[in-house]
């Protein structure tokens, strides 16, 4: 049976480490402010920033709500984008997927100073990792370094597969694991359908799915013995489930993250971490 790579547990341990810090911070009249700024309503987005807050609120971090109207145009929502980056208040913002058609997230988050960037997704933050040089890093493949880390076992050498290339995980992750001199594989629809997958995924010490489809990765595309990382959130009837058959595969893998449990919590710890981390920036607080 796998190792349980418990991300609860190393969430905690984050979020006590801020904690420690904030409370330093506070005693000296400081606060850092995440300011979470969303479009329209949605379900989906409202449970997440719900759990955002509530962690916020946990490691001492000060945490405002602004909603927009659906009907807000792209100018109007880039000149309250560049408004909050303009506001020396604000210490970072976070633009809440889903946003409606026409405003582009992407562009959006290069409105904001680089440094405001909660969610390390800024091209200057994403093009600082290419020189491994990022301290405020795209939550969830920090989250992943951080799971591997905490896994004590060693990276350097080791061989590592990502399934998926989209711009927030995989791509950002592949060059976080190269960084760590982790030899990289990133394999995508076309690795599929080319037949090609599987003759990857075998081979991986380290394998890291993040393809947005429930159970994808099964036990014989696994290397026996190898480090799992699951990042798909997959609702499906019955709850949230990963991209990784977890029930399947346990007994092949060597340590497995579950889901829920496993990134998910650690990579709303890495965005409060860069809160932090853009706040000491800013204010050289605690250096
Ligand atoms: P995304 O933008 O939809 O990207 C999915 C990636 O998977 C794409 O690069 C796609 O390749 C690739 N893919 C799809 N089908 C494939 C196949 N059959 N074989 C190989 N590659 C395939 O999704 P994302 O934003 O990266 O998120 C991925 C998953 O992680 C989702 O379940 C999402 O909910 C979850 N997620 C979790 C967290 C967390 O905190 N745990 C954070 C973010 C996302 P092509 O583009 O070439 O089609």
């Amino acid at each position: 049976m796998a190792r349980i790579l418990d991300g609860r547990k190393i969430a905690a341990e984050i979020n006590k480490n801020i904690l420690r810090r904030t409370e330093k911070m506070l005693s000296e009249g400081h606060r850092p402010l995440l300011v979470s700024v969303s479009v329209g309503e949605s379900e989906d987005a409202r449970i997440y920033v719900n759990m955002q807050e509530k962690v916020a609120d946990s490691v001492g971090i000060a945490f405002r709500r602004i909603n927009f109207s659906s009907s807000i145009s792209s100018e109007q929502f880039s000149s309250e984008i560049k408004k909050l980056s303009e506001d020396d208040e604000v210490t970072s913002v976070i633009i809440q997927k889903p946003l409606p058609e026409g405003l582009q997230h992407d562009r959006l988050i290069g409105i904001l100073h680089p440094d405001k960037d909660a969610e390390g997704l800024h091209p200057c933050n994403l093009g600082r990792i290419l020189r491994k040089e990022a301290d405020i890093l795209p939550c969830t493949p920090g989250a992943v370094m951080k799971i591997l880390t905490e896994s004590k076992e060693t990276l350097y050498g080791k061989r590592a597969v990502v399934v998926g290339h989209s711009a927030i995980v995989g791509k950002p992750l592949s060059l976080m694991l190269l960084n760590e001199m982790v030899t990289t594989s990133v394999c995508h629809i076309a690795t599929d359908r080319s037949g090609h997958l599987k003759s990857y995924t075998r081979e991986a010490d380290i394998l890291v799915v993040a393809v947005g489809k429930p159970a994808f990765m099964k036990a014989d595309m696994i290397k026996p013995g190898a480090i799992v990382i699951d990042v798909g959130i997959n609702s499906v009837e019955g709850g949230i489930v990963g991209d990784v058959d977890f029930q399947g595969s346990k007994d092949v893998a060597g340590a497995m993250t579950p889901v829920p449990g496993g990134v998910g919590p650690v990579t709303v710890s890495i965005l409060m971490r860069n809160v932090l981390r853009a706040f000491v920036r800013k204010t050289g607080a605690l250096r």
